[in-house]
């Protein structure tokens, strides 16, 4: 028959219930397959049909608009109802995945009359990504200088500075505010985590420059959707200009696509979809935080409980990564020491942090975080037997 879902790597047969032995739990990248099943109860309300002549155009209407008006208002009505963010008085610009308005954004910022080059910071551990686009893209008009730190109390910079501020963080999960202030300090602040899946809502976020995405919200990480929320007109119109040049505006397609997804995620006030996902998020920290409550030998992240206003209520934490740490002198190719047991992570010294750091990914599928349980406790049973 049809397959009805695809196999994950470590299992196989027709129904995909045969499991490849000595398979290693792959928990590296962040790719947001958590949410599939959700999308599997809602398959039909969530399903779009195009016929092969419908929607050719360039454009959406006859006044040329290359981005959908609905989709704008839906994306006003999810932050409304979540209240992760202040949409009012804020223009928005569609990008292919946030990716795309992360270099927008620097673009944006970086034309700012002076003749020396934006310098882009941000503080570890941080997203590689920021660095990483910010070298390849080479400009004139801004270059990487890397951690905040070096910049925290220099009161002469004659560089404008964009720090990027991650919040929560990847990877760590920390809700995190700008390190720098005053008239040179401009910020971008990546929210791709802000939703009631990963974290406690604290407060609607009111930024100049915040930036959202598809990926981790609907979990639709291939459809390359996301969106900024911009408060200053002229820095708006640079960023669309930037997805003008690109590629003309994020595919049509995609933006339909993402109009009915936003639907689904509306129904009932978000609480069907969100439950899901903190339920499925916080289920799987407190089973990892469980298993390595008894370890001397590792650990992640402290995060505290805090008070959410879309659950109104206190609330546990529930990130996308765990922040792994080996904690003995001997263990400081932490990446080795989870690989040889069966566990493939993403090295701490890409996001900027050392090699007794380890980022986990929680947000894959169950089977994937199922391994990783496993292999995690068989790795602290034996930390047990050592001493
Ligand atoms: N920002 C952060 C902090 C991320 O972790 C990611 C994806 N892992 C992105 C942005 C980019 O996501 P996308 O391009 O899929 O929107």
């Amino acid at each position: 028959g049809i397959p009805v879902c695809e196999c994950n790597s470590c299992f196989d047969g027709p129904d995909c219930s045969v499991f490849v032995p000595g398979c290693p739990a792959d928990v590296n990248s962040g790719d947001p397959l958590f949410l599939e099943p959700f999308w599997m109860q809602h398959a039909a309300s969530s399903a779009i049909l195009v016929a092969g002549w419908h929607r050719m155009s360039y454009s959406f209407d006859e006044k040329s608009s290359i981005t959908s008006q609905e989709l704008e208002k839906r994306i006003r009505r999810v932050h409304a109802i979540v209240g992760n963010a202040v949409t009012d008085q804020r223009f928005i610009v569609f990008g292919a995945g946030s990716t795309q308005l992360l270099n927008a954004a620097v673009h944006a910022l970086s034309l700012d009359n002076t003749s020396s080059p934006s310098a882009v910071v941000v503080s570890a551990p941080s997203y590689p990504a920021y660095k990483e686009q910010t070298d390849f893209f080479d400009s004139l008009d801004y270059k990487f200088y890397g951690d905040t730190s070096m910049w925290k109390n220099t009161s002469d910079v004659s560089a404008n500075v964009i720090e990027f501020v991650t919040s929560p963080n990847n990877p760590d999960g920390m809700l995190r505010k700008e390190v720098l202030q005053g008239p040179s300090a401009r910020a971008i602040h990546d929210h791709a985590y802000y939703w009631p899946h990963f974290t406690a809502i604290p407060a609607p976020a009111d930024e100049d420059v915040m930036v959202f995405t598809l990926s981790k919200l609907t979990g639709h990480a291939g459809s390359r959707f996301g969106w900024a929320l911009v408060k200053d007109e002229a820095v708006y119109q640079q960023m669309l200009k930037y997805t003008n040049e690109n590629c003309f505006g994020v595919s049509r397609d995609t933006q339909l696509r993402a109009l009915k997804l936003l639907k689904v995620v509306l129904e009932g006030e978000g609480r069907e979809i969100f439950g899901f996902a903190h339920k499925t998020m916080s289920d799987r920290w407190g089973k990892l935080s469980e298993a390595l409550s008894s370890s001397k030998r590792f650990s992640i992240q402290d995060l505290a409980p805090q008070y959410c206003s879309f659950f109104q209520r206190v609330r546990g934490p529930s990130p996308a990564y765990a922040w792994f740490k080996c904690e003995r002198e001997e263990d400081k190719d932490c990446y080795r020491v989870l690989s040889d047991a069966g566990i493939i992570g993403r090295r701490g010294t890409l996001f900027g942090a050392g090699s007794r750091y380890v980022r986990l990914s929680l947000i894959k599928r169950q089977d994937d975080f199922d391994l990783l349980l496993l292999r995690m406790r068989k790795l602290v049973a034996e930390e047990g037997r050592v001493e």
